[in-house]
């Protein structure tokens, strides 16, 4: 109860998002019964082919447009387009360039209330997910622009009398940008965003579920006044376009976000090519945990544990799977978790009182009940929020269960899924090599007011992402670098400053004066 009504005024309205709702509001309502369609754009047009529905996860019924698939032939002709306009693109003044993208980000700004209702219709996002989104989005195209003016310049070198020594950055050719559902404008944009301000033409293929957003999102570049021939969208299936483009030896290079099967595959795919040995950036799957020693405020705890696994129904990489509290105030935690999971509502995320939305599709809810079956059927249930009975789409009940050892858990359960498990003080080294051995690295959330065992516990996790006495989610572009290592990425970290760095070749110029 405590939970609930710190956040909530007396009619249950979630009191976080109204200040930031409010002025969008008729602007938003607009928009919710808009159908939108969707193409392959190559060479700024829409290309025919095969036509796709696409459906509202969270009201079945309702279609949110309509979305035609790239096919084989057409993405190889829309490589050999890149690969011509290439060499323009690379000469273009990178404050030309990264100004494109500052136009971007203003036209996104622009068209918030619609990308806002996009985001909820097509993916399931709360009101809030949406607004942060675009920000998010807006923030990765202003940031890199800014780091490709500063990295950008030419660097002089000594050298002899009579010769001149020169280090620029120069972009790769056409590089293949490949993004996930669950941040489908923000890791969209950034991916293609850092590739384009390096000098790069890019080919991208949007997750599946969430392609129209992409579309709205590539033509609003192009009203930015990017050039049509250096970007080609090509909405399909991940197995068919995916595969095309990681196996044409002309791809320069690979940003990739989602699973860490799928990076598996993709690294297969670009060794066994014959073309040019190109850099893969992953950025996958976590098994992320929260370790919370006794001298934590349980309260805080709590407050933290409930926005890291359920905020975006535990569809964020970051989102924690797996809590580790200490026993001594193990009981303490786990009755406030029961309260503050009894007060979260289930719904429609376009209500503004609604916390936790649906999970994707058809195939995300089904893979995730079947391990709530197992964990109720094993025993483990702590609690679980009800879901109400007159919803009509893919939601999955936010719930926790007890768990022995975080190695019980093989796979990354991508929703609103948390596990816990208690530990004894003696056990603190035993819990972290626990969580090394997962061969995961994305984040950990730290709870502890002894600042030896957060520096203890820091020192020796292999992780990207450390959050100490927070929560562990909502990464911010230039302030939190966001990517973790291991079985999680490959790193460089997006939103951070090095990058950019990975999408480039240095040249080294010399002049005999
Ligand atoms: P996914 O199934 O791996 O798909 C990601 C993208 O890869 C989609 O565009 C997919 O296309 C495409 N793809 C599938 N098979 C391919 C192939 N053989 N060749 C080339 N591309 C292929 O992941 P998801 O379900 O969309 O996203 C959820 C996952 O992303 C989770 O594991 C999450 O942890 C991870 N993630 C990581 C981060 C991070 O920063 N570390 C951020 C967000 C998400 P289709 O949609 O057509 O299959």
């Amino acid at each position: 109860a405590l939970y609930g009504e710190s956040r909530r005024n007396s009619r249950g309205v979630n009191m976080n998002i109204l200040s930031e709702w409010l002025p969008l509001k008729d602007e938003l309502d607009k928009w919710w019964d808009a159908r939108w369609t969707g193409a392959p754009l190559v060479n700024g047009k829409r290309l025919e082919g095969e036509v796709r529905a696409v459906m509202c996860p969270y009201e079945l019924s309702h279609q949110v447009g309509e979305v035609v698939w790239a096919s084989a032939d057409q993405t190889r002709a829309a490589i050999d387009d890149l690969s011509g306009a290439f060499v323009r693109w690379n000469a273009t003044p990178v404050d030309e360039r990264a100004a494109i993208l500052e136009r971007a980000a203003d036209k996104l700004e622009e068209h918030m209330p619609e990308l806002m209702a996009l985001c909820t219709r097509e993916a399931g996002k709360l009101l809030q997910d949406g607004i942060d989104e675009v920000r998010e989005a807006v923030d990765f195209c202003r940031f890199y622009a800014m780091q490709a003016r500063q990295r950008f310049a030419t660097i002089t070198l000594p050298g002899p009398t009579g010769e001149s020594n020169e280090l620029y950055l120069q972009g790769r050719g056409v590089f293949a940008c490949i993004s996930p559902w669950n941040f489908p404008l923000a890791i969209f944009l950034g991916q293609v965003s850092a590739a384009l301000v390096c000098g790069n033409t890019v080919v991208a293929k949007p997750a599946e579920q969430t392609s129209l957003v992409a579309v709205r999102c590539v033509e609003l570049m192009h009203e930015a006044g990017l050039p049509g021939d250096v970007l080609a969208l090509l909405p399909g299936d991940g197995a068919q376009v995916g595969s095309v483009i990681t196996s044409d030896p002309r791809i320069a290079g690979v940003a990739f976000t989602g699973s860490t099967q799928t990076a598996h595959v993709i690294n297969r795919a670009l060794a066994a090519r014959n073309g040019a040995i190109a850099p893969m950036i992953a950025e996958t799957g976590g098994q992320n945990a929260m370790i919370v020693d006794s001298t934590a405020l349980p309260e805080q705890v709590v407050n933290d544990v409930v926005s890291s696994a359920f905020q975006s129904a535990g569809q964020r990489c970051s989102a924690l799977r797996v809590l580790f509290v200490q026993e001594d105030i193990a009981e303490r935690v786990i009755e406030l978790l029961k309260g503050a999971m009894a007060e979260l509502h289930v719904g429609d995320p376009a209500r503004r009182d609604t916390d936790v939305g649906p999970v994707i599709d058809a195939d995300a809810r089904d893979g995730l009940l079947k391990h709530v079956r197992e964990m109720k059927q094993a025993g483990c249930l702590i609690a679980e929020t009800p879901v109400p009975e007159s919803l009509n789409g893919h939601f999955v009940a936010p719930v926790a269960f007890r768990l022995d050892s975080i190695n019980e858990l093989s796979d990354e359960h991508f929703g609103p899924i948390l596990h816990v498990v208690t530990w004894r003080a003696r056990d603190l080294d035993k819990i972290i090599d626990d969580i090394n051995a997962t061969g995961f690295g994305l984040t950990l959330g730290v709870h502890s007011r002894n600042e030896d065992t957060a520096e203890h516990i820091d020192a020796r996790v292999r992780i990207g992402n450390v959050y100490i006495n927070r929560n562990q989610i909502g990464a911010v572009v230039g302030v939190q670098p966001f990517g973790g290592q291991g079985l999680s990425g490959t790193g460089p970290k997006a939103g951070g400053p090095h990058y950019l760095l990975r999408f480039v070749t240095e040249r080294t110029r010399t002049i005999n004066t």
